[in-house]
């Protein structure tokens, strides 16, 4: 039994950008070492939810625990924000981001991408980071590229860069936003290798993917998003296999 409370947590969870709401009470766990999947039509609500988790978005009504800590909110009729900025980094920092377009720094080489969150955030010792940074970048399958710059390798390497550089910051847990989405098809096998190596190891992560094979393949359990509310969730088997709502079978076949 995994009594411990899940890395995320939310309840019901509202979010609107203006007079658009985006989320319209949604809830999600990510218990420790689970893979939870979102998946959904373009618009509605994946990308939000996971910046949500991180607190990279205002909201305006729900819950949002770390680890069973609640997050605090200062906030007023109009919305509200996080109102401890140590909590905020505390999470932020526990909860590392991949997303679609790879986002590593262009004048950096890439052992500089991996190591400059844990240097100048987390303030660790450099010859520490440096070589937890190069056995990162060795994991993914990168460990000869830590001299070159982002721009002198592929997009699938790119993205297993920018992977390495989440790992070492030693985070509770893993975000990925359409991590595949941005790569050629031979190229997006080696990224979703790393994602299954992962999820093996017993990472916890949550995945928003247009991948419906690697969401079969990786999760412990899928999201089936629809204009900000859950339509459907369940195991894979289940979601994949037998699929109940109409919206949902209506989404899988138009994504074969
Ligand atoms: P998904 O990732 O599922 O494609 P998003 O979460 O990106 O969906 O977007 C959900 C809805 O919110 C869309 O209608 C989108 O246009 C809108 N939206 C997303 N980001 C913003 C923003 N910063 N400001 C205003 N509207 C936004
Ligand atoms: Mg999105």
């Amino acid at each position: 039994m995994n009594s411990a409370p899940p890395v995320i947590q939310i309840d019901g969870l509202h979010k609107a950008y203006g007079s658009l709401e985006v989320l319209k009470g949604v809830s999600l766990k990510a218990p420790r070492g689970h893979v939870v999947s979102l998946i959904g039509s373009s618009g509605s609500g994946k990308s939000t939810l996971l910046r949500c988790c991180n607190l990279l978005e205002d909201s305006q009504q729900g819950e949002i625990l770390f680890k069973g800590e609640p997050v605090k909110w200062k906030g007023t009729h109009h919305g509200r924000r996080p109102a401890d900025p140590k909590q905020v980094l505390r999470i932020r920092t526990n909860l590392s981001m991949v997303f679609q377009q790879f986002n590593l720094w262009a004048h950096m080489t890439i052992l500089q991408n991996v190591m400059e969150a844990p240097l100048t955030v987390l303030k660790r010792d450099r010859a520490e980071v440096e070589k937890a940074a190069r056995g990162y970048l060795d994991k993914v399958g990168i460990g000869d590229k830590c001299d070159v710059y982002p721009a002198q390798l592929s997009g699938g390497q790119q993205q297993r860069a920018a992977i390495a550089r989440g790992l070492c910051m030693e985070p509770e847990a893993l975000l990925f936003d359409e991590p595949t989405s941005a790569l050629d098809p031979e190229l997006e096998q080696e990224v979703i290798k790393v994602i299954k190596d992962l999820a093996n190891e017993g990472r916890t992560m949550i995945i928003v993917t247009h991948d419906m094979k690697l969401a079969a393949d990786v999760s412990d359990h899928v999201i089936f998003l629809h204009q900000g509310l859950i339509e459907e969730q369940g195991a894979p088997d289940q979601l994949f296999g037998a699929p109940k709502s109409e919206r949902l079978r209506g989404f899988l076949s138009a994504t074969h």
